[in-house]
């Protein structure tokens, strides 16, 4: 590209940070249109609430953010993130019981979201081309119809006066699960893309705690993260049997603490969350949180059903716009991909950039590379959600005796595999690839290699000749005997 160009980002969360890193190679000038008044250091703002809940960074995500922004994991690691081995770091209590400890091949960065995020909005600021406008309000598209194109767009911002224009030889929309771009192009003449919805009715009930650390912290704790799945039990348990529990660990020993569910109302009071907390189906988990030191109320969200917009299927979507991160595709969030699949579209985008020779052509590959690679965790999110009888969309699956036996059959489906990895490196390796959305789980349950594996697996367990014990009953402490070498490890 040779011609002073410049892309206008709308959006400046994780999605619209990325996308400025990458835009900022092949544009004179990028230009984010941020509607709030971003904080200098690592804190919560109204644009980004979920920032009080869990957020994971998958491996395809933290490859995407190093790709995008060389040097920022350690960045990060700086202002307190840590890089850990989940397997050996994490007591899981599966769906059977707690599992046995050993290490993983994988490893994950631990941190807050805030955290995450002042990173890349710190090192997008580095990139000299790159102008981040804050309280800036993007009220919509300047389009050509007749051209088919998109060539700038209408904000607001606290020097404008009132209502002014910016022209963009690229727009990108990052304004999240709200984003109101479809309706701006249905209000210029476009057609409205077709949205593929599941809403399996995911709540999250998070709360902030400090850790106790050093001598005050209990000799019997070898994990830093705790989580503890629904139970497989079918029979009569408490509500709380089905929550999914989390101590979520985050920088200067804090933790959040979360527990959620698909479908069912959470605590939304102190007391209502700790008493909730005591009947979760491993006491490990009450028992730790009464010795930390909560930091802050109770927060809630359910704003977290599946969503893709699919302007791919179009008839004739507009050139020089591109949707990225949840404007596109949200995911409920309980399966952690909203921030590595919107980190890893933006490398796409930087590649469809160099591999096309004109800018016009730029968002009708993008669009289709894009879908292509969001059907691999959109799959993973909505295969599991669609076996809910609750689950509403355009997804959800009409036939009851469909929906119960997908509902059934996923989560002891999910702890075998999980059991099946954790001792066999095949199976591991293509687990972990689905987990960190680099895989589709229909492309992994088709490959002969894992397929075998498995069913050696299933053998050994029917014989009792897991190398691994059996999980451990709930209401004991987790195992914490380092179990690697039974495994290879
Ligand atoms: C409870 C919860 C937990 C989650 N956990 C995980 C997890 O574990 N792992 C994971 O990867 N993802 C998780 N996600 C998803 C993740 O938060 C998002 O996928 C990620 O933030 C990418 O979002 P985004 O940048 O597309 O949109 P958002 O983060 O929603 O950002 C949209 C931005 O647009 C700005 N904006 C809005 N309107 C305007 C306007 N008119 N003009 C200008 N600016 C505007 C907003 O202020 C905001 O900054 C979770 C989400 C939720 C809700």
């Amino acid at each position: 590209m040779s011609e002073t160009t410049r892309a206008v980002v709308l959006g400046g969360s994780v999605a619209g940070l990325c996308a400025a890193g990458v835009l900022a190679r092949h544009f004179d000038e990028v230009v984010v249109l941020e509607r709030d008044e971003l904080p200098e250091g690592a804190e919560h703002r109204r644009g980004a609430p979920q920032s009080r809940h869990p957020h994971f960074l998958l491996n395809a995500g933290r490859r995407a953010i190093e790709q995008i922004f060389p040097g920022v994991e350690e960045y990060a690691c700086s202002l307190g993130a840590q890089v850990r081995n989940p397997a050996l770091c994490t007591a899981s209590c599966g769906p059977y019981g707690w599992s046995a400890r050993a290490r993983g091949e994988m490893t994950m960065l631990y941190t807050s979201r805030i955290t995450l995020e002042r990173a890349l909005r710190d090192k997008a600021r580095e990139l000299p081309n790159v102008i981040v406008v804050e309280q800036a309000i993007a009220k919509g598209l300047i389009t050509d119809r007749a051209a088919n194109r998109v060539c700038g767009v209408r904000w607001v911002g606290p020097d404008t006066g009132g209502d002014t224009t910016i022209d963009a030889d690229l727009v990108i929309d990052a304004l999240g699960r709200g984003s109101k771009v479809s309706d701006w192009l249905g209000g210029a003449g476009w057609e409205q893309p077709p949205v593929d919805t599941l809403d399996a009715k995911a709540t999250y009930s998070s709360r902030w705690y400090q850790a106790p650390t050093g001598d005050d912290r209990p000799s019997e704790w070898w994990w830093d993260h705790l989580a503890v799945m629904p139970t497989a039990d079918r029979g009569s348990h408490p509500l709380e049997h089905d929550y999914l529990s989390t101590i979520f660990p985050i920088e200067d020993d804090r933790w959040i603490v979360f527990m959620g569910s698909w479908g069912l109302d959470m605590p939304r009071t102190v007391e209502d969350f700790e008493s909730r907390a005591e009947r979760v189906r491993a006491p490990a988990f009450p028992n730790a949180i009464k010795q930390a030191e909560p930091t802050s109320e109770v927060y809630v969200t359910k704003s977290t059903g599946n969503k893709w917009r699919r302007y791919d299927l179009m008839a004739d979507p507009p050139r020089s716009l591109v949707s990225v991160g949840d404007s596109i595709c949200a995911f409920n969030p309980l399966y952690g991909q909203g921030m590595s699949a919107a980190a890893v579209t933006a490398t796409i985008l930087d590649e469809c950039i160099r591999s096309t020779t004109e800018l016009d052509e730029v968002s009708a590959e993008f669009l289709t590379r894009q879908r292509d690679y969001l059907k691999i965790p959109w799959s993973l999110a909505t295969a599991r959600d669609r076996g809910y009888d609750h689950a509403e969309g355009t997804l959800a699956i009409e036939s009851s005796r469909r929906r119960a036996l997908t509902g059934r059959m996923s989560w002891p489906a999910f702890s075998f595999i999980m059991r099946a990895a954790a001792e066999d490196s095949v199976v591991e390796e293509h687990f972990a690839r689905v987990f960190n959305i680099e895989e589709s789980l229909a492309d992994m349950m088709r490959n002969p290699k894992v397929l075998a594996r498995l069913a050696i697996f299933g053998v050994r367990l029917a014989l009792r000749r897991t190398r691994l014990p059996e999980p451990l009953d709930p209401l004991q402490d987790p195992p914490g005997a380092d179990l690697s070498q039974l495994v290879g490890k």
